[in-house]
């Protein structure tokens, strides 16, 4: 594993959510994925119980330099470290013994997965985390969902459909886009989760520093 990997903003924003987390409940020491089938950030910390995800088969390649074990029922227990690649069929029951952190890339759910596609697909994943964050922002994996980083914003360009765009703000002041900021009183900073019923109403939106829940 390249050492840069480590240091990328994507990389050091999950570890940094999961060292907040290491007191809570099984269920908020994961922090999951979307499910896109292209590489996306994810990561747990301590031990997970029991669970079944039900969507299908999964690869996950594991980043951290950190160890633990997965077991999954009616199969041996597998120990894995920094570099493994796992596939496994979450409709199997599982669990993980972990120390510490681990942080690592999902690639998923697919009905039949494909393991070249995927070995390469995660390893360009790697990749792109070993270069330069700005030059390389669209390509390089993240934590699917995750809250914004400072130098990053929404924008949506006024088409119907209302999708908005995560990009880098130094970017967005260039478009014609709008960049979507916080409702809370007096905030001007960009809305990093976004109002249910946004472009019709946007009394929701909020910056990182006013966002409720997990960060
Ligand atoms: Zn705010």
């Amino acid at each position: 594993m390249p050492e840069s990997v480590s240091t990328h903003p994507n990389v050091t924003q999950i570890c940094d959510s999961l060292r907040a987390r290491v007191d809570l409940d099984d269920d908020d020491r994961v922090i999951g994925t979307q499910n896109t089938q292209k590489p996306e950030l994810y990561g747990w910390t301590g031990d997970i119980g029991w669970h079944v995800d039900n969507k299908g088969d999964v690869y996950f390649l594991i980043l951290s330099d950190s160890t633990g074990v997965l077991f999954a029922e009616g199969e041996t227990p597998i120990s894995y470290s920094q570099g493994d690649v796992i596939r496994m069929n979450d409709f199997t029951r599982h669990r993980v013994e972990q120390n510490g952190l681990a942080v690592g890339l999902f690639m998923g759910a697919f009905e039949y997965g494909d393991d070249t596609k995927a070995i390469n697909a995660l390893t360009e994943a790697v990749s792109a985390l070993t270069e330069q964050y700005k030059s390389n922002y669209d390509n390089a994996p993240r934590w699917e969902g995750s809250p914004l980083q400072d130098n990053e914003c929404y924008i949506w360009h006024f088409d119907e459909e209302c999708n908005y765009e995560r990009t880098l703000l130094e970017r967005a002041t260039d478009t014609q886009g709008m960049i979507l900021t916080c409702s809370h009183d007096g905030c001007t900073k960009p809305a990093s989760e976004i109002d249910h019923h946004f472009p019709y109403m946007s009394d929701q939106n909020r910056c990182t520093t006013h966002q409720r829940g997990l960060r």
